[in-house]
């Protein structure tokens, strides 16, 4: 594996980072052992950051990573978690709710404290209190010990900047901000790096769009980006590779980033996935790819309230 520094926390972090969503049912029902067993295998193969969110399957993601993890060393993993976002239309990013949210995280999570809190979506909120209520009440638990680092999520990587711009943030996660299909994230990276804001890219495969089974009937990707991301899953089988490969290598390798998180929650995907984030592919093969996605690189979907 191959460790790099999260921002100005102090903590190293491996480039692949094991995302648990698919742990909450999110793409398909799992069963709970086969979920447990990527945790182990993703730790065994030198993971050591891993990301949740009271959202996925509505706290059951939480849950299942909680037991996971007991009986693991504490101190040999990066724990983050989210609060502000609950439900598809369920947002609460005020500092009570928050505050709370990070106590029901601990106690699912089987732990005392979380290493990174992360306001979960912010562009469906008001950035103006992200900043001025939610933030500081996370700085709070901080200082308490709760929580070691606090940090934003969200789609569009302009409202990430201009939060991390207006206070101090330590991370900022986006995704599929930085894939095959699109490229904003890494051009916003270096300034955000610069100031000592971590930057933590997330979905390399897209949701799913850059797999061989394809995205998710609830994935917001119109048909054209689904047409061309099959076209490119087409291609590469033509060549023998699988597109997941090229897609996780892709979207992990900007040093950059400090991690990229991907989910499963399939063991043997998750131990190829270790493989493919750390082996060069072919940058011929890129090229032949990007052409077929062309007419809809850097498409972006809505996401959020619209002055965010
Ligand atoms: P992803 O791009 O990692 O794709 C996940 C999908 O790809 C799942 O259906 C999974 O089964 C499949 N997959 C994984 N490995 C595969 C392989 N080797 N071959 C074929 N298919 C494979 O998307 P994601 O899970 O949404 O994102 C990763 C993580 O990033 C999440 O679990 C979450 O932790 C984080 N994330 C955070 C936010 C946020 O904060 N707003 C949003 C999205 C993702």
């Amino acid at each position: 594996m191959e460790y790099r520094q999260l921002g100005t926390t102090g903590l190293r972090v491996s480039m692949l980072g094991y995302g648990a969503s698919p742990l909450g049912g999110v793409f398909e029902a799992i069963d709970e052992r086969d979920g447990i067993r990527t945790v182990h295998t993703a730790l065994d193969l030198g993971v050591n950051i891993i990301d949740v969110s009271p959202y996925y399957g509505r706290t059951a993601a939480e849950t299942v990573l909680g037991k996971a993890l007991r009986g693991v060393d504490r101190s040999s993993y990066v724990l983050a978690t989210k609060a502000g976002r609950y439900d598809t239309d369920t947002f609460d990013f005020s500092a009570a709710r928050v505050v709370a949210s990070v106590e029901e995280s601990l106690a699912r999570l089987g732990t005392d404290h979380l290493d990174l809190i992360q306001c979960h979506d912010i562009e469906f909120g008001d950035l103006d209190q992200i900043v001025s209520e939610t933030l500081p009440a996370l700085r709070v638990l901080q200082d308490e010990g709760k929580v070691r680092f606090v940090g934003v999520t969200g789609y569009p990587v302009a409202a990430l900047t201009r939060v991390a711009a207006a206070t101090d943030v330590d991370t900022v996660l986006s995704y599929c901000r930085y894939t095959l299909l699109d490229r904003a994230l890494l051009d916003a990276a270096p300034a955000l790096d610069a100031a000592g804001t971590a930057v933590m890219n997330a979905s390399p495969l897209g949701m799913g769009l850059l797999s061989d089974r394809g995205a998710p009937d609830w994935h917001p990707a119109p048909r054209a980006v689904r047409e061309a991301s099959a076209a490119a899953a087409r291609l590469c089988a033509d060549r023998g590779v699988d597109i997941a490969q090229v897609a996780i290598r892709f979207a992990a390798e900007p040093p950059v980033f400090a991690t990229t998180f991907v989910g499963t929650a399939d063991p043997g995907n998750m131990a190829r996935n270790v493989r493919w984030a750390l082996e060069p592919v072919d940058p011929a093969l890129i090229a032949e790819i990007e052409q077929v996605l062309a007419p809809v690189l850097g498409y972006t979907w809505p996401s959020g309230r619209t002055e965010n």
